[in-house]
């Protein structure tokens, strides 16, 4: 029964992926943790040969920690690699201007899983101590890359090596190796710390994936398995590049040429950064959070003009879910002179502008309130079609995931026992039936 019955100024949760479970206390930014880090005292760092078993000879990673992770990841061993597609639907080929990357062999599916692997190093992305290094601020981190990279397997020394480097090269063996991690660490979170959650893994293909600013892949971490996860976010053709996103792809154009030209020394030409035809959306937009002025007509491109837009649409994308939540709490209250379809057309205008700009692994969202709006209505049809498309592109991971998975699952056998069921229904009811609750607003909990 919703709590909603015993208590109607407060909504129930709607749990995972609206409300996402908060981490332990630990810093959230770079900048924070490398302040932790030094208030504790400059914990130094030091390495393990992360095995399959204790009885494992040889390590498939180097990971460069703080004590206070050690005992508390695998202290007997990650167990077996997780398993992953055979055979791979993707190559690693030549790819002009951009050195190697991943290419699809055949049609890869929204929500399929492109591959499964471990990384062959992992270091925290932040420290303080190797400021005071004679080489500079990399230079700890190198000596300790020198000095441990034979703890490796041959073969995974070997696919490490042939990685690219963009960073300065001084010609020191830890100087290349930490360049190589510097060009294709990928965020990797250990979030059972007291220091920092914010590690940068190498993988062997996944780091091979060159960046769009509008991805069609998107890389997921497992800290228990210690194995980061490449997801299609959207239809992948044969032949067609494997894309992820190295920087914030919520930022606008510039912002993001900076941060890329900075880390990675490249200046991004991705279909959304030099775009050869206007962008449209797919349909017709309505609702008037997503209207935008300027549309550009016509087949000439006007690059500057296309490119504001981009950044307007950007803009929209990442404040969406405060307007969200104001227009739920609006649609929930009895005195709400929102129609349904306002509600339902501010998200579905959502998943339009989110597939032109391709930033389809923040559509989740949209389709989860699509997915409780049903609910609210008491729509079945309309929540199974919903809650279905969310789980099929979930990609969840993990006990938690499997746990996320399940909820779900028991939401659309029964859409009557989800968290939303019935509340748009009942607070019409109460306009027309109980006039004393009339102009109150509902609250809904979101953290
Ligand atoms: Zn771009």
């Amino acid at each position: 029964m919703p709590s909603s019955q015993t208590n109607p100024t407060e909504l129930p949760r709607f749990g995972w992926p609206i409300e996402r479970k908060l981490e332990p206390r630990q810093p959230k930014s770079l900048t924070k943790a490398g302040v932790s880090l030094h208030a504790a005292g400059d914990p130094p760092l030091i390495v393990r040969g992360c095995r399959e078993s204790s009885q494992s000879t040889r390590a498939f990673c180097l990971w460069i920690t703080f004590e206070d992770q050690l005992s508390k990841y695998a202290p007997k061993g990650w167990g077996p690699p997780p398993d992953s597609p055979t055979p791979p639907p993707f190559s690693i080929q030549p790819i002009s201007g951009c050195g190697r990357g991943m290419v699809a062999n055949k049609t890869i599916k929204t929500g399929e899983i492109i591959v499964v692997e471990r990384p062959i190093v992992v270091h925290p992305a932040t420290t303080t101590m190797i400021l005071h290094h004679p080489n500079g601020m990399w230079g700890h981190l190198e000596d300790i890359y020198e000095q441990h990279f034979q703890l490796l397997g041959e073969k995974e020394q070997s696919l490490y090596m042939d990685l690219w480097n963009c960073k300065p090269v001084t010609g020191t063996l830890g100087n290349q190796l930490v360049g190589i991690a510097r060009t294709n660490g990928l965020y990797s979170g250990f979030t059972r710390t007291k220091h920092t959650p914010h590690y940068a893994g190498v993988y062997p293909k996944i780091s091979r994936c060159n960046h769009s600013c509008g991805p069609n892949a998107d890389a997921k971490f497992d800290e228990e398995k210690m194995a980061m996860t490449l997801i299609a976010q959207r239809t992948i053709p044969a032949g067609d590049q494997v894309t992820i996103g190295y920087t914030n792809l919520e930022a606008p154009y510039s912002a993001r040429q900076d941060d890329l030209n900075t880390k990675y020394i490249f200046t991004c030409a991705c279909k959304h950064c030099k775009p050869s035809k206007p962008s449209r959306p797919s349909r017709p937009l309505k609702h008037p959070y997503w209207c935008f002025p300027n549309q550009t007509t016509g087949e000439h491109v006007d690059l500057k003009a296309e490119i504001d837009a981009s950044d307007v649409r950007r803009d929209q994308i990442s404040h969406r879910l405060a307007g969200a939540r104001e227009l739920w709490a609006d649609w929930l209250s009895p005195s709400s002179r929102q129609s349904d379809r306002d509600l339902l057309q501010f998200h579905e205008d959502a998943l339009v502008i989110i597939a032109q700009e391709g930033l389809e692994w923040t559509r989740i969202l949209d389709i989860a309130y699509l997915a409780h709006a049903c609910a609210a209505l008491e729509d079945e049809g309309g929540f199974r079609r919903w809650g279905t498309m969310l789980m099929s592109i979930s990609g969840t991971q993990g006990d938690e995931g499997k746990s996320q998975m399940k909820t779900w699952q028991d939401w659309v056998r029964e859409p009557k026992t989800s968290p939303a069921w019935g509340l748009r229904v009942q607070a019409r009811g109460r306009t027309e039936g109980t006039p004393s609750r009339k102009g109150k607003a509902w609250h809904i909990s979101f953290t």
